[in-house]
């Protein structure tokens, strides 16, 4: 009764004040959109049939990523425009409507897989993010996106890994060296219990290193299949 006196609110309000598209500024043809019909048609979209919902397979994705522990890589796009504005505007500027529109792009893309018949993970982890970094911009937007693909999929949210420590800087060293200093930044907690398949999800995946090294704990906790689910994925060109 109240959701739907809300959506009522909500047309009525559209019908007086559009909101304006997030990319173009014009305004939104419905109510519970925050992009026009025109920038939304214009959406660049992944090749998931090419791959079957499996980017690593993509050698322009595959390049890029440094002897990947995960076992599929399913993103909403690459890290270009419009996404990349979208996604700075949110992790950096705070911006709810930027943040949203990720979100639900996030969720469509998870139904839309589940509808197509692949199989699901057990369960959903995220990446940590450190607290103080976390304190600062007031969430973790690895945690958000997990729990929009938990409540989609409505498969259970697990919270595992354990406050990661600060890194050390990283500049001035060599890979070898980024390696050790990662291994010592997370861990997971100690009675943490997980079933063979899980989905594990981050914002954004550049050369994979943050997610291989969960990965490495993810697989010693005895987890055998692993998919990466993010928003964006960093193409080697
Ligand atoms: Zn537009």
């Amino acid at each position: 009764m109240l959701i739907a006196l809300l959506n009522h609110f909500a047309r009525l309000w559209h019908c007086l004040l559009p909101a304006s598209c997030l990319w173009c500024s014009l305004p939104v043809q419905r109510y519970d959109r925050q992009l026009c019909d025109a920038c939304q048609q214009a959406l660049p979209v992944l090749p998931y049939a090419l791959c079957h919902y499996n980017l690593m397979w993509l050698p322009q994705v595959s390049r890029g990523l440094k002897k990947p522990r995960f076992d599929q890589l399913l993103s909403l796009a690459y890290y270009q425009q419009p996404y990349r504005h979208w996604l700075q505007r949110w992790k950096f500027a705070a911006d709810a409507p930027a943040g949203d529109l990720l979100q639900q792009q996030f969720g469509h893309l998870l139904r839309q897989y589940q509808q197509q018949g692949h199989a699901l993970p057990q369960a959903i982890v995220y990446a940590p993010m450190h607290p103080r970094r976390q304190r600062q911009r007031g969430f973790n937007q690895a945690q958000l996106l997990a729990r929009v693909a938990a409540s989609t999929l409505n498969i259970p949210l697990l919270d595992v890994f354990s406050r990661p420590q600060a890194l050390p800087p990283q500049v001035g060293l060599n890979r070898k060296q980024r390696q050790r200093n990662l291994r010592q930044a997370f861990a997971l907690q100690a009675n943490a219990t997980l079933p063979a398949t899980v989905a594990l999800v981050d914002d954004v995946i550049t050369t994979g290193a943050t997610a291989n090294e969960l990965c490495r704990l993810l697989r010693r906790a005895g987890v055998s299949h692993i998919s990466l689910w993010t928003l964006a994925v960093t193409l080697d060109v």
